[in-house]
């Protein structure tokens, strides 16, 4: 399998390895950034400090299934706006989750938003569902 560890530099966006403390560009603390790991099915995060597995793809088969987790993160934006900064919000939270069920991490992750437009400023819900993982 394709598989890519790095850290994503929250201040710049460049890439550095999974081991880095600082980003190689800007010099970014990078030492609570989990690991993100690219593969052939989907995007998957590893918190550094915990190992906890973030999936957004199929269960991998080092995994079995044990019930579903949710996580779900509501915020106030502009008509359009990019809601990557409050993805890593949605991440953190099904972090929490994850530790507090004793998972090893959550897979089939999706995410569903909703929202209601007034004056240009739209609530926007990010409801994430998925399976929480053992490993085998
Ligand atoms: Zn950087």
């Amino acid at each position: 399998m394709d598989k890519i560890e790095y850290k994503l530099c929250p201040k710049c966006g460049t890439q550095s390895g999974s081991d880095a403390m600082f980003c190689i560009k800007c010099g970014y603390n990078l030492k609570n950034e989990p690991v993100k790991v690219h593969v052939e099915n989907g995007l998957f995060y590893k918190h550094e400090i915990t190992g906890k597995v973030l999936l957004f793809g199929n269960v991998p088969t080092q995994y079995i299934a044990v019930g579903p987790v949710l996580g779900r993160v509501s915020f106030n934006s502009r008509v359009n706006e990019d809601y990557s900064q409050h993805m890593e919000k949605l991440m953190n939270k099904i972090r929490e989750i994850v530790d507090v069920n004793e998972l090893d991490g959550v897979a089939n992750i999706s995410i569903t938003t909703s929202s209601l437009a007034i004056d240009g400023i739209e609530k926007v819900s990010l409801i994430a569902s998925g399976d929480g993982i053992k490993l085998r």
